[in-house]
């Protein structure tokens, strides 16, 4: 009876889930998504408390008390632009418990009755070997995210050999390891460490090789980076549940292993990069120079307009394009943005949106503000819907975005060639809104800044943006 009442929780569980990502992949309806995956989540948790043999009650609801307060405390605290961060933070635990369920299987002697040991112990070696390169590949791109590890890829000579070399070493490890057996073979409760020392050397190899894969890539390539963890998180926890015979650990891992390759892929696509090469480490870099650090006086001259200067503009625009990068997020413009769009829009100004695929530091991230701030979803664009636009705009607003309005993207040998951008400098007047002429992520100058038809507003993007709206009240008035 019990085990019914389980099978029919994790499938409940397995339909909310589905039904949660379903949510997600539309703004109008992620907020009823995220619910769908906390009610899902909750169920998982509760059956899996029930599951017969579980009876170490007085260490795990302590532990889920203490995980849920931090968890509560980290999501609550953490600033939206740190947010890339904390998921690959939170990708490097899925990868680390992946390794310790692991080795606690493997040395859990109840694991080897009735079950074929080689499969047993082929599923435990899947297991270990991605959560090492998840949980190390995590912790690089948590570090490079948060700038304590250079952004420049670290490319080593013969690099593709040595992560093959690592590869067919975990595999020729893995090997020795199974054919090693169950480490209670001898039937007298010890543990053999043969397996043991084979297991331990594989996972070295996977650390190894996941630190590696994610030291070789570049600046601008990073969140293509993070999606892929985020696919890797989820094959592990499927591995995990093949290991622990976990039929709701197998579908939820698959779905987030799934998504997070399908999200890789439609990013990889966006950027103009090879899937293969991401897998692989270090793409994007085989032809380019590493990225410059951020060059205060770069070349070229720029032209500065002003608040009243632009608002002229603006009064005399048909219509407007603004472009939302990073820098919106960490000025909090967004509200003040979406006061700039209402009062054009009420003098019959046409306003629209320009969203990059990699805008901010994580996929959708400019979404997730607009909408916060109220901006209507209907003039929200993808860059292939208004891309072509772009020369027959009046004006365009930069506020605070820079690699994906560079037009250097479009020319060889730099560390974003190849990547498609917003081609803002076709229309008739850009502005761009930043606090200086400092690169962007990537560390890449931005010709943009020099074109003869782009006016730089120097300041912090709610300041200036809060300006323009208070001076176009004041001509209302
Ligand atoms: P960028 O990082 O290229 O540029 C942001 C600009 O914002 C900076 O040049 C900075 O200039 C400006 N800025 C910062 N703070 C403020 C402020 N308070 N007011 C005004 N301006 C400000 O951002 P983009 O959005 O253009 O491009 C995203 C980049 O991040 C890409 O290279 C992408 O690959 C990468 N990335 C994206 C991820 C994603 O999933 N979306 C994840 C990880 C990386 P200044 O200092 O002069 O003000």
């Amino acid at each position: 009876m019990i085990y019914t009442l389980l099978i029919v929780a994790y499938l409940v569980s397995s339909v909310l889930f589905i039904l949660s990502l379903r949510g997600l992949s539309s703004q109008e309806t992620a907020r009823q998504g995220n619910v769908y995956g906390i009610i899902g989540m909750a169920i998982a948790v509760v059956a899996t408390l029930t599951v017969p043999g579980i009876d170490l009650y007085a260490i795990l609801v302590p532990a889920l008390g203490i995980g849920a307060v931090v968890g509560w405390l980290m999501a609550a605290r953490v600033a939206m632009t740190a947010m890339p961060e904390l998921v690959a933070l939170l990708h490097s635990f899925v990868g680390a418990a992946a390794v310790l369920v692991g080795y606690a299987s493997y040395l859990d002697p109840g694991m080897y009755r009735g079950s074929s040991h080689g499969v047993f112990l082929g599923e435990v070696f899947v297991d270990v070997f991605i959560g090492g390169i998840t949980f190390t590949g995590s912790v690089v791109a948590f570090l490079k995210l948060k700038g304590k590890v250079s952004g420049t890829p670290l490319l080593l000579p013969g690099r593709h050999m040595l992560n093959l070399g690592l590869l067919i070493g975990s595999i020729v490890l893995g090997v020795l390891y199974v054919q090693s057996g169950s480490p209670f073979a001898d039937g007298t409760g010890a543990i053999a460490t043969d397996g043991l020392i084979w297991l331990g050397a594989m996972t070295l190899l996977a650390c190894v090789l996941g630190v590696h894969l994610v030291m070789a890539i570049g600046g601008a390539d990073m969140p293509v980076v993070v999606s892929m963890l985020n696919s890797y998180s989820g094959w592990t926890a499927a591995a995990a549940g093949f290991m622990l015979s976990n039929d709701l650990l197998i579908v939820t891992g698959a779905l987030v292993g799934s998504s997070g390759a399908i999200l890789s892929y439609i990013m990889c696509r966006a950027m103009n990069r090879s899937i293969w090469n991401v897998i692989f480490g270090g793409f994007g870099t085989e032809s380019s120079a590493p990225p410059k650090k951020a060059a205060e006086g770069a070349p070229g001259e720029v032209q500065e307009t002003d608040v009243d200067g632009l608002l002229d503009e603006l009064l005399g625009a048909r219509d407007v394009v603004i472009v939302p990068g990073y820098g919106m997020a960490v000025a909090r413009a967004q509200h003040a943005v979406n006061d700039l769009t209402q009062l054009l829009r009420d003098r019959g100004i046409r306003v629209r949106f320009a969203i990059h695929p990699v805008a901010g530091r994580l996929p959708g991230h400019m979404n997730v503000l607009l909408a916060e701030a109220n901006v209507p979803y209907d003039i929200v664009l993808e860059m292939e819907e208004i891309n072509d636009d772009l020369p027959k705009t009046c004006v365009s607003l930069v506020i605070g975005a820079n690699d994906i309005v560079n037009p250097i993207a479009l020319e060889e040998g730099s560390p974003i060639s190849g990547m498609p951008v917003l081609e803002v400098w076709e229309g008739d007047r850009t502005v761009v809104f930043k606090r200086s002429r400092r690169t962007g992520y990537a560390g890449v100058d931005n010709p943009l800044f020099y074109h003869e038809r782009t006016r730089m507003l120097f300041g912090d993007a709610n300041d200036s943006v809060s300006a323009l709206v208070a001076a176009l009240r004041a001509r209302a008035a």
